[in-house]
């Protein structure tokens, strides 16, 4: 049995598509979602093209349609979340367009407001949760780092001294399983604590993308990433810093894209190398490590190529 399991989870990927409702000022009219089925089909359609080729149906997991709420969406999150009491790495991260909801997936509009909370401090809780209840059979220690990895450089968004010092990545195993041994590790007790340092580490980062990394006791970690937007950018309008930084996001994301298409596959060869998100979260990507990506989507037709390519993104991993 436990053998089984063990190999149904090599390249144990779920996708999850969640849509956004729209929002105050867009034409609620014009979308590009033509259908949301129960057992995670998803029909786009382009209104501005003829015949079938402007139909195009996708298939997920499950699919969250705009009116979902952030406590439904945990939901379904929670068990792959708790596997990380059972020993098990778990990277979560979410994936689409600037304004397509990552951020409000990922984290929430405003940590004030529980109800709005994301995955991040829902997760968070439950582990609190659980461990309080545990507490005499089991004992946790639960440690946050922040990290964030910009044109290629990773930095320690909760480091004491605010330091930019470049960090190396630990590609191997680490024994205490971290792959950036040199970020500051933060004890914590409880959400608030983890509030408090994620509102620290948000101040003091540049702009893309986050990486969260917790690890119990026993080693286990668990990555809440918040990516960078997916869009495409078009050359001729984008040079300087803002060039470079479109080219490092793409370049993170295609090899993210490439490492878990090798994992859907069971390829033999991962490559984790081409990028240093990969290489930061190669623990909790493959192996019996479980992963869920969420896909999110603007509505908007305005939004159908970044659309359609967010899809493609997702139609070639799962
Ligand atoms: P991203 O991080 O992908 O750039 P955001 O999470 O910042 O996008 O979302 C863009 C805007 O849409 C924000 O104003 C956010 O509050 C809103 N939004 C996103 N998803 C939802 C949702 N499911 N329900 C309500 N508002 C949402
Ligand atoms: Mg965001």
């Amino acid at each position: 049995r436990l053998y089984n399991e063990v190999q149904d989870l090599k390249g144990n990927i779920r996708v999850y598509c969640r849509i956004r409702p729209f929002l105050p000022g867009q034409n609620g009219k014009q979308t590009t979602i033509e259908y949301i089925g129960e057992n995670g089909e998803l029909g786009v359609v382009n209104p501005s093209k003829q015949g079938k080729d402007s139909h195009r149906m996708f298939k997920f997991n499950k699919v969250f349609g705009p009116t979902a709420t952030q406590a439904e969406v945990f939901l379904d999150t929670q068990p792959l979340i708790r596997s990380i009491l059972d020993g098990y790495n778990v990277c979560i991260f979410a994936y689409g367009q600037t304004g397509s909801g990552k951020t409000y997936t990922m984290t929430g509009p405003d940590a004030a407001r529980k109800e709005d909370w994301g995955v991040n401090y829902r997760a968070l809780n439950d582990l609190f949760e659980i461990s309080q209840n545990r507490k005499g059979s089991f004992s946790y220690e639960v440690g946050v780092q922040m990290v964030e990895i910009y044109n290629e450089q990773v930095r320690d968004l909760l480091s004491s001294d605010g330091s930019q010092k470049r960090l190396g990545i630990w590609t191997s195993a680490q024994p205490n399983g971290l792959a950036v041994p040199d970020a500051s590790m933060h004890p914590v007790k409880s959400t608030t604590d983890v509030l408090d340092l994620m509102h620290l580490g948000l101040t003091n980062r540049a702009v893309s993308s986050t990486a969260m990394n917790q690890r119990s006791s026993r080693s286990h970690s668990l990555h809440l990433v918040d990516l960078a937007g997916s869009e495409r950018v078009d050359r001729s309008e984008v040079t300087g810093e803002r060039l470079k930084e479109a080219q490092h996001i793409n370049k993170s994301l295609s090899a993210l894209g490439d490492v878990i298409f090798a994992l859907a596959r069971k390829s033999p060869h991962v490559p984790y190398r081409n990028s240093k998100l990969t290489q930061v979260l190669q623990s909790s990507l493959g192996g019996q490590a479980k992963t869920l990506m969420f896909v999110q989507l603007n509505p908007d037709l305005s939004s159908y190529s970044e659309t359609l390519s967010t899809l493609k993104f997702a139609e070639r991993v799962s």
